[in-house]
């Protein structure tokens, strides 16, 4: 396979968009360097490369085509919405549907608010955690990704009683210091941050299942301690159910684990594709947002009409029977031939599988939480990762990402992966 052209246009992005990409895990970063692949055409679970060559996808724009790539029925319904006009700066019925859909799916949302993305709908549960709390702290959970606010770009102090520090340049000091971050999946961390903070805190924000340092599940009992010490604290639960929300289960991870947060945000997959974001909650602890409470929330493109019909199609597909079952089944099959091609080469990995979800970890023998992750082997991954794409499957290019399945991969496509990682660790040359 040859990528000349992606290289070409890659330079010629770097010489107009800033580092070449418009979101930086696009870049090969992560991965040590290497030009990021130029694709130029999606249909169902595959690419095509400016360069004609073909892949298995796995990224799936980092979760939200769950459907696979231009899939007919979301097309059509763009295609709709375009005709009536994209963007009207009114209500319309759509946004009542599908608000509807998202209650009737995860009965938490007792009132909804549409925005434009998943960092928009987090930023603004914890304003509303905020406003109806009247207490300015958060707590988070280190390496769980939130968007880019300023609130949750945040690095961990050194234990559960001390503050956080900016995670990125331009992030004040001021804000990080409203922000706790203690270790996933540790109760007794967690314990001491409220025991510490407790008084002060407006939110606990949680992946309930994380998805930002690979796929990794919460202990049994993890998140009802989280739960029931949180509100003993007069504090609100607040998940961020951006990647999880239809990717296990049709509703949320809150509906497959059975635990209820008082504020929920979404995002990715609810858009089927198109830009969107949602949060919602208890009626009470929402109608602190204006128009009829203190606290602002607005947007010109919020609830856009192209965005919403998109969502209602994607919703209506992932509503048909066996959807996940199918997902769950060509997820075990490629984990076990994952794990199979490993042990006939020796290759130290670990997996981590959620339904049509997972994670290989090199070199690491169990993740639960980010140190775990972190300490996975980052350099064998990026030679996995490169061996891999010029074999034509697409993952997405960091150790701590998910490979996500769609409802078009086929057992045929699975067989193709696993034989393509048996070519790749049967020559393993790191
Ligand atoms: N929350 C989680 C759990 C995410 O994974 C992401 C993005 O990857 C976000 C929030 C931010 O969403 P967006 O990129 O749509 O702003």
């Amino acid at each position: 396979m040859g990528f000349e052209k992606s290289e070409q246009f890659y330079k010629e992005a770097k010489d107009v968009i800033l580092g070449g990409v418009n979101s930086p895990s696009r870049s090969f970063k992560g991965i040590g360097g290497g030009t990021p692949v130029f694709m130029k055409k999606a249909k169902g679970p595959y690419f095509w490369d400016e360069d004609d060559n073909k892949y298995i996808d796995y990224l799936a724009a980092y979760g939200p085509i769950i459907t696979g790539h231009a899939h007919s029925h979301i097309t059509k319904a763009i295609q709709a919405a375009a005709e009536d006009g994209v963007l009207y700066g009114t209500p319309t019925t759509h946004e009542n549907k599908f608000a509807t859909m998202l209650r009737d799916a995860i009965p938490s949302l007792e009132r909804v608010r549409f925005v434009n993305s998943g960092t928009e709908a987090v930023m603004t549960t914890i304003r509303v955690a905020r406003a109806y709390t009247g207490r300015d702290k958060i707590i988070k959970f280190a390496g769980c990704y939130h968007g880019h606010s300023d609130l949750v770009l945040v690095a961990a102090g050194s234990g559960p009683s001390t503050l956080g520090n900016p995670d990125s340049a331009g992030v004040p000091k001021s804000i990080a210091q409203e922000v706790i971050t203690v270790p996933f999946n540790d109760v007794e961390a967690f314990r001491e941050a409220i025991n510490h903070w407790g008084t002060e805190v407006a939110g606990v924000l949680v992946e309930p299942i994380v998805g930002n340092f690979g796929i990794v599940e919460p202990e049994a009992g993890f998140l009802e301690a989280i739960n029931e010490i949180t509100h003993k604290a007069g504090a609100l639960v607040i998940y961020d159910e951006v990647i999880t929300a239809f990717r296990f289960g049709y509703g949320g991870a809150q509906n497959l684990l059975q635990v209820e947060p008082d504020l929920t945000a979404l995002g990715k997959i609810i858009g089927g594709g198109l830009p969107i974001g949602a949060y919602g909650g208890k009626r009470d602890i929402m109608e602190q947002i204006s128009p009829l409470g203190p606290a602002y929330q607005a947007g010109t493109m919020a609830g856009n009409p192209a965005s919403i019909r998109a969502g209602i199609a994607c919703l209506e597909l992932l509503k048909e029977p066996n959807v996940y079952k199918t997902m769950d089944q060509l997820g075990e099959q490629l984990e076990a031939g994952i794990h199979k091609a490993a042990q006939a080469y020796n290759i130290p990995i670990t997996i981590n599988r959620l339904m049509g979800a997972l994670t290989v970890y090199f070199d690491v023998e169990h993740v639960s939480n980010y140190e775990h992750a972190e300490n996975s082997n980052g350099e064998m991954f990026a030679y996995f990762f490169k061996q891999m794409l010029k074999r034509g499957i697409n993952l997405a290019p960091s150790k701590y990402e998910a490979w996500f399945l769609t409802t078009e991969h086929s057992e045929a496509d699975i067989e193709k992966t696993i034989e393509t990682v048996e070519a790749v660790f049967s020559n393993w040359d790191f």
